[in-house]
């Protein structure tokens, strides 16, 4: 599979040569060629497959040859060492939980599935990658801890200093060995165009190997399809018509959903949940796409301003604005709304939800007025303890702490902290 830069100004990448970049040359998302449907029969088949294989189906046509089969076989039984349970709400709400990984946010199983490629591609490499890497709150912990003790590879991972949780801060600066954290006096945004600088800037980019591990990089997106299937094989016997409401950041979860969708995955729609960070609710009402700075809030791995991966999914839906709004909708919620959601949702079904799941759950609530048919599985991204101060405020319950987030909590905090990009320069150069 050869993958193009979507500013088509830069040549084809293998999948090893795209994971490796992360960003094309000419700054471009880099897109696979051609998606290939899986035959139906593939997915009425989902019962008598286990979880790897129907990953290893999914995933196989973006990754072989560059990663042989029974290598890519290898990692993904390993980056899928865990649960991922459906939790029935009503007859129309599901909660698919995605945090049962060890940094306990959905996205330990993009970096996981990274970090084990990046890892097979270096083996035999004397050239050390660094990992570069912005992150809102979740990607840190996730990246830190799949690329812990990873040979050839360091992790430099730039976060907003005081706007990321106190258990997502201990995550992703206490685990040492080739992970550094640089505390960016500034937002999500200010990291994220950073990294976008870095990545151009030739002094660093001819001294060092800088790849991605946000979303852009393939190797972190294309395995969220696989949350989508999981949840198909746990309700296809149950529901016909099944849609998927996902709190989305810069849109890499919901993009990898309509990958799946393209594989042939059977489901109806899409709700993309925001919090108010609405760039993509309000173009989705005026097909003016307007990015801003980033609003905080208590879904703060939400708050991004300008979604990355936007740009690929206008390329799945060829830039055809009806073709997109007829499988998308977007909501955004207030934190207000968030926390009577949060509220309603242990109040009625004694469920404790995180609030980026409550932002899940409210863009479920809003798709299923017009689609009463419908059985809406919301994604729980992350789990509660992660939002504790939030989450035991508002339901004023106390949580206890899993043994994956108490491990951190009594680690010492180390970051340095910068102020401006030639500060990251400084470093990286160092
Ligand atoms: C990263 C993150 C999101 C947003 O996911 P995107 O793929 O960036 O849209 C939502 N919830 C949680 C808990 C996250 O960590």
């Amino acid at each position: 599979m050869l993958y193009y830069s979507l500013n088509k100004k830069a040549p084809n990448a293998s999948f090893k040569d795209a994971v490796i970049k992360g960003l094309a040359p000419d700054k471009g998302l880099y897109f696979p060629e051609t998606i290939t449907p899986l035959p139906q029969s593939f997915f009425e088949d989902f019962d008598n497959l286990s979880h790897s294989e129907i990953a290893f189906e999914a995933i196989k046509q973006f990754v072989l040859p560059d990663i042989p089969e029974n290598i890519l076989k290898q990692i993904i039984e390993e980056t899928l060492s865990f649960e991922f349970p459906i939790v029935e709400l009503t007859k129309n709400i599901s909660t698919l939980e995605l945090f049962h990984g060890p940094t306990m946010a959905f996205k330990d199983v993009g970096a996981r599935f990274m970090a084990r490629c990046l890892g097979y591609f270096n083996k035999n490499n004397t050239k050390e990658v660094t990992v570069l890497v912005a992150t809102s709150g979740d990607t840190g912990g996730a990246v830190a801890n799949g690329f812990l003790g990873v040979k050839g590879v360091n992790v430099v991972i730039l976060y907003p200093s005081g706007k990321v949780s106190d258990i997502q801060e201990k995550q992703l600066t206490t685990l040492g060995q080739n992970i550094t954290a640089l505390e960016v006096n500034g937002t999500f945004d200010d990291c994220q165009d950073m990294v976008k600088i870095a990545f151009l800037d030739n002094e660093i980019t001819n001294r060092i190997q800088l790849t991605s591990a946000n979303s852009i990089n393939v190797a972190r997106w294309l395995p969220q399809m696989f949350y989508f299937m999981f949840a198909y094989k746990q309700l296809k016997n149950t529901y016909k018509h099944i849609a998927f409401s996902v709190p989305s950041g810069n849109f890499g979860n919901v993009c990898a959903g309509m990958m799946a969708q393209q594989l042939g995955l059977p489901m109806d729609h899409f709700i993309a949940s925001n919090n108010e960070n609405n760039v993509i609710t309000e173009y989705l009402k005026t097909q003016l796409y307007q990015p801003k700075p980033s609003i905080q809030t208590i879904s703060n791995a939400m708050d991004v301003g300008n979604p990355s991966n936007f740009i690929r999914i206008q390329e799945i839906y060829k830039h055809n604005f009806e073709a997109l709004k007829n499988n998308l909708s977007s909501y955004s919620f207030t934190d207000e709304e968030t926390k009577e959601a949060m509220k309603e949702i242990y109040n009625t079904y004694n469920y404790v939800a995180d609030p980026h799941g409550a932002v899940g759950y409210l863009g479920a609530k809003a798709y299923l007025k017009n689609n009463p048919e419908a059985h809406c599985v919301f994604l729980e991204t992350a789990h509660p303890t992660k939002f504790l101060d939030v989450v035991e405020e508002v339901i004023l319950q106390k949580q206890d702490l899993p043994p994956q987030i108490q491990a951190v909590m009594d680690k010492e905090k180390a970051s340095i902290a910068v102020n401006t990009y030639e500060d990251i320069k400084a470093y990286l150069l160092a």
